[in-house]
């Protein structure tokens, strides 16, 4: 522990009291967030901005208040309200944790970053998160926006994302005794607002006379990034069978992997080849003559691009498929991943014209 604040830590603190971003999930100066809407936005917020979070924070404290509420929902109600931030294993994780804080912690959250770290979907940034802006701890709590702060402040020119360990050494460097949760966001709203990624705003920032790469007039060109690979495309089939009640085949995926436990139009394996016909006749969920919609899905994932060809049919009496049939006018409540709801317009659309 450091005994005195460091002129960095303090001149950091004064500028987020003058300046600090109104969010949703913060609380008014002075007083002490809660850990409930601190999670929930951390978890929310991981791979995602905030301006898109902003309204879903809102949507799910309406509905669920607090970890018990959370906890008492269940699991397709909580995914179809992520519907739409991605990923969604966080909701699952997000589902879990709370059920395992209500049944094991009697509703509290840890104080601890280590004790947070062993809880379902919360990692190292998350866990210091927590620690830091709920619980007031000294971790270090380092974003995308630190980074490139510290990458700057101290004119750090490896590329990302080798330069990880020494921009958080660099961060750990500098972590005040004195109001830690208040500085891990005042530095992040520094990055976000000040020391922003294109033309940093060095003349309004508390730091600019001590910054290595203010006084170099190299600020715009860190943090350096390795080239990055180009992501590769996969391919696949999708079958919508629509019966004459109007009733469409939905499927639940596979618990693991890509939209684990989510519901999906039936679709084939997305691979980096084109599935040949007798490919798509196996995957069909069922044995009829498909035909095959003008035009493609496209969705982009982290690491792939996908396509998908539309193949639809119209049947009249189905024997036993695996899935459930959901009304077609139902779809939009139905808690389908954003790839999918996508497939769903993309069907409708071509049965309109
Ligand atoms: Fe970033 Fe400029 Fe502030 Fe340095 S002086 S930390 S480059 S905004």
């Amino acid at each position: 522990m450091k005994k005195q604040t460091p002129p960095f830590s303090a001149a950091v603190l004064a500028w987020y009291d003058a300046h600090a971003r109104s969010m949703p999930w913060r609380a008014a100066q002075g007083a002490r967030p809660d850990p409930y809407a601190v999670w929930l936005s951390e978890i929310m917020l991981q791979q995602t901005t905030v301006v898109v979070v902003g309204p879903y924070f809102e949507k799910f404290l309406a509905a669920w208040p607090n970890v018990e509420a959370l906890a008492a929902a269940s699991l397709d109600d909580v995914l179809r309200a992520w519907a739409g931030l991605g990923y969604y294993s966080r909701a699952r994780n997000l589902k879990a944790c709370a059920d395992l804080i209500v049944a094991e912690l009697g509703g509290k959250f840890p104080e601890e970053e280590e004790a947070l770290r062993a809880l379902p979907g919360i990692g190292p940034y998350t866990s210091a998160a927590i620690a830091s802006i709920a619980f007031d701890r000294q971790a270090n709590v380092v974003d995308g926006n630190v980074e490139r702060v510290m990458a700057r402040y101290f004119a750090v020119r490896t590329p990302l994302p080798t330069a990880k360990p020494e921009l958080r050494a660099r961060a750990f460097e500098l972590l005040p005794a004195t109001r830690p949760g208040d500085y891990a966001q005042g530095l992040m709203d520094l990055g976000a607002t000040v020391c922003t990624p294109r033309n940093p705003k060095c003349s309004a920032c508390p730091v600019a006379s001590s910054c290595l790469a203010a006084a170099q007039g190299i600020a715009a060109e860190l943090p350096m990034r390795a080239p990055k690979a180009a992501k590769p495309l996969r391919r696949g089939a999708v079958f919508w069978v629509q019966r004459d009640d109007g009733a469409v085949l939905l499927r639940r995926r596979p618990a693991r992997g890509l939209l684990g436990g989510m519901m999906e139009v039936p679709t084939g394996p997305w691979g980096e080849e084109a599935l040949t016909t007798q490919d798509k006749r196996a995957h069909a969920p069922l044995d009829l003559e498909w035909e095959l919609l003008p035009g493609s899905v496209r969705h982009t994932f982290t690491h792939f691009h996908l396509e998908l060809e539309v193949y639809a049919v119209r049947a009249g009496r189905v024997g036993a498929v695996e899935g459930e049939w959901v009304e077609v006018s139902r779809l939009e409540d139905t808690a389908l991943p954003s790839v999918m709801k996508k497939v769903v317009r993309h069907v409708l659309a071509g049965l309109d014209s």
